[in-house]
């Protein structure tokens, strides 16, 4: 896609064409010291916190100090509730039902609890696949999971990996590798979105090949969520896990999202950690019943769920229900598209862009490989109040985000790697 143009004054065009500008306003941008706002590309590890957070969490803050315990009931958001009030917005983001989707705990307790379900394996099918540049928190879960059930951690992962030479994962590899080891195989563990290539995976395609050999398949879209559209219930994917705090903007740390799929809500039958909050929600206080589990992914709920980083989720979905997924994910092309016109102008042999540049293999990051370079060049960049993350040994990851980064920015940082290059 080269109908781009070079200029600061097409970036400004664009942005002033650009009709989801007005959500930067809702935003904190970090300033430097002479209040000139810093160029923040790094949605993809704490996005940005929206003006209207504080106001969420204080109105949690003001109900607890008004109404005690009684909030559970009579706070403007009662708290018993208060998961549900996320339940719809999240699961639009995902493409979900919303009995397919909850938020509870954090991504890798989830992924966990998840693999309590969905990895039960034998004494013969029992091996997971992950991608060999899978995030670290998932592997050490997987392999942890292989441990407990009394397998060797190292002998039970198969890596899906990029062919010699090339830095992105091929379907036709995972199916040859369900091919030839399927029989030994029970869970499919993948990122949706790599966190490290910014590829996105075709995830239908995944969950029917794993479903060919009676694999079960689960997704960690902690670099999806918010970002691109899976599309889950249409997918077929059996689970899937995610954060909130890096596209979904909710903070720190915060809760995180899954996924059961639907042909899963009413198995009573699978094994499960559960908690009071996994109980029929008519009967949870009368407190001397066996368990009855809620159909759906309620069900894998434990805790009762912290009502203050909920309303920072809150704060977070409101805004992408009123923008849409469909609206972020056409400037959000559209920003990573000029983004990466920008690089390739450059015409400097030394910067490869790893992420696949088809806008439907990835969401809004790239992933900048520079030849040659090392720390030193993303401390240029922070120094300049440009804010990406460096990978050893020569990548820099960047995400426009569209909510809140405009094309000026784009176009600034560009600008700057060139100053810094030459
Ligand atoms: C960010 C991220 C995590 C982090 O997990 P937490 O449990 O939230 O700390 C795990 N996996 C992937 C793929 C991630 O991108």
């Amino acid at each position: 896609m080269s109908n781009y143009t070079l200029g600061i004054n097409y970036a400004k065009q664009l942005d002033k064409e650009d009709k989801l500008s007005h959500y930067r306003d809702q935003f904190h941008i970090p300033k430097d010291k002479d209040g000139n706002n810093w160029l923040y590309f790094t949605g993809n590890s704490l996005g940005l916190q929206p003006k209207a957070t504080q106001k969420y969490i204080q109105q949690e803050l003001e109900d607890w100090a008004n109404f005690g315990v009684e909030g559970h009931f009579d706070a403007k958001n009662p708290w018993m509730p208060y998961h549900e009030f996320l339940t719809e917005s999240m699961a639009k983001i995902v493409g979900a039902k919303p009995i397919e989707v909850v938020i509870m705990n954090t991504l890798t307790t989830n992924l966990h609890l998840l693999m309590v379900s969905f990895y039960q394996p034998t004494k013969t099918k029992y091996k997971i696949i992950i991608e060999s540049d899978a995030f670290p928190s998932d592997r050490y879960a997987v392999q942890t999971q292989l441990d407990f059930h009394g397998f060797d951690a190292n002998e039970g992962v198969i890596e899906w990996k990029p062919r010699p030479g090339e830095d992105l994962l091929n379907i036709e590899d995972l199916e040859t590798i369900l091919e030839e080891q399927g029989d030994e195989i029970a869970l499919l563990l993948i990122g949706g979105v790599n966190y490290y290539t910014g590829q996105y995976l075709d995830l239908k395609k995944i969950a029917e090949l794993g479903h060919a050999k009676n694999c079960m398949v689960g997704i960690d879209l902690a670099h999806g969520a918010g970002n691109i559209k899976p599309d889950f219930h249409d997918s077929g994917v059996d689970f899937a896990a995610w954060c909130t705090y890096k596209y979904l903007n909710s903070g720190p740390g915060s809760l995180g999202g899954i996924f059961v799929h639907e042909k899963h809500a009413h198995n009573k039958k699978l094994k499960r950690f559960s908690g009071w909050w996994s109980h029929n929600k008519e009967t949870r206080f009368n407190m001397r019943q066996p368990l009855d589990v809620i159909p759906g992914a309620e069900g894998w709920q434990l805790s009762n769920p912290p009502i203050l980083s909920m309303a920072a989720i809150k704060a977070s979905l409101d805004m992408f229900n009123d923008v849409g997924m469909n609206a972020l994910r056409e400037k959000s092309e559209k920003l990573t598209g000029y983004f990466e016109f920008l690089i390739n102008e450059l015409n400097n042999d030394k910067i490869k862009i790893i992420t696949p540049s088809n806008p439907s293999e990835r969401g809004c990051q790239l992933s900048i490989q520079v030849k040659s370079a090392d720390k030193n060049l993303h401390k240029k960049l922070t120094d300049a109040h440009i804010i990406t993350d460096w990978r050893e040994p020569d990548v820099i990851r960047c995400a426009p985000v569209p909510l809140y980064n405009t094309f000026e920015d784009v176009y600034k940082m560009v600008k700057k790697l060139k100053e810094i290059l030459s």
